[in-house]
């Protein structure tokens, strides 16, 4: 579908999963996330509640995200979910897409593939957080997690601290190149470690797994750490003992969902945790909260996900298209 120019703005656009690549950049990613943080702070921006399904077809889940910013008027929804069986088929496990619908009408507006930029914007959540909570002369990031958002995860994070060296510890090693290669593209050594020397070491961790037990304990993590949970997004999923969570400071993306499906879920559930020592780290960004306090804290952001995210980044891949001449249209 090539551009057609000759139609009305009430067309619709689209910007295929093929297109993204060239067009959202983590910088970009990085400006769209920490800004829907800061106006969801605000409370000008929300997230809809989540609808997850197991839908009883191809051992599929499918599920939405959705919300509204009144500051940028993104208005809509990701929808997709996981189906198991695509790699055998070629295709991405993880389906998403973006529709956009006009805040002033209710039409829609666009679609837009949502596959890369939900790495783009949950690796853009992460380094949000370590702008604004590791300490300052980080030097070691330690990377827990070797699947596919992992390589995003670790090129954003780079971009906040002058990092000298990343370690890493996977459950499956043999999935341990991927975060080898990806310091090797960043310039920078690698080294294997254990759980231990990687809580010894780093001054940053980035955790982002699928695992529904605690890899992370306690007593891995030195003074000063921050740490970014981000794989826990689901009832049961953890990666981090709970009381690592009552030893450090506690931020995250959007409360409701740090307390359901985050990491801090585990916490909250045994009672070690209270829903109102959670801060939002919008707070933080808006300059309502301080952040750390001191070089000892530990820190930790709950990185749930939500809706407005791929809002947000999905707003600035349309913006984009159109400004270069490669979004298509539709009369819809
Ligand atoms: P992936 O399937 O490519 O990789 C999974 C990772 O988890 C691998 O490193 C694997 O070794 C590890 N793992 C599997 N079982 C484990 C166990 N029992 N203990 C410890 N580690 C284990 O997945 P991905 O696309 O890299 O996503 C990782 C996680 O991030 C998933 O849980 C996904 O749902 C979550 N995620 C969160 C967000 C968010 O916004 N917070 C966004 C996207 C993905």
């Amino acid at each position: 579908m090539g551009l057609d120019t000759s139609m009305t703005d009430s067309a619709v656009t689209i910007v295929p999963e093929s297109e993204i690549a060239g067009l959202i950049t983590p910088e970009i990613a990085f400006d769209a996330v920490e800004a829907t943080f800061a106006a969801m702070s605000r409370r000008s921006a929300y997230n809809f509640p989540v609808i997850r399904e197991a839908i009883g077809h191809a051992d599929a889940l499918y599920g939405f995200k959705s919300g509204f910013d009144r500051e940028s008027l993104a208005l809509g929804l990701k929808s997709g979910g996981y189906w198991p069986g695509n790699d055998a088929k070629g295709l991405t496990n993880h389906q998403s897409t973006v529709i956009l619908f006009d805040a002033d009408t209710g039409k829609v507006k666009a679609l837009v593939g949502g596959n890369l930029l939900t790495a783009l914007r949950t690796a853009a959540a992460s380094a949000v957080s370590i702008k604004y909570l590791a300490r300052k002369d980080a030097k070691v990031l330690g990377m827990i997690g070797a699947g596919h958002q992992s390589a995003f995860q670790m090129r954003a994070a780079v971009a906040q601290r002058d990092f000298e060296k990343v370690v890493g510890w996977n459950y499956h090693p043999e999935m341990l190149s991927r975060l080898e290669a990806t310091a090797a593209e960043l310039g920078l050594p690698f080294e294997a470690v254990t759980l231990a020397e990687l809580g010894a070491q780093s001054d940053v961790i980035i955790s982002i797994t699928s695992s529904f037990a605690p890899s992370l304990l306690d007593d891995h993590v030195k003074p000063g750490t921050h740490i970014a949970c981000m794989g826990t997004d689901t009832k049961g999923k953890q990666e981090v003992e709970a009381s690592l969570l009552t030893r450090a400071i506690v931020f995250t993306d959007e409360i409701a969902q740090s307390i359901t499906i985050g990491e801090a879920q585990h916490a909250i559930a045994e009672g070690s945790l209270r829903e109102d020592q959670i801060i939002e780290i919008g707070a933080v960004i808006n300059g309502d909260h301080p952040g750390r306090s001191s070089d000892d804290q530990i820190t930790l952001f709950d990185g749930t996900g939500v809706g407005l995210q791929d809002l947000a980044v999905a707003s600035a891949a349309v913006d984009l298209a159109k400004a270069k001449g490669v979004a298509s249209k539709v009369d819809f």
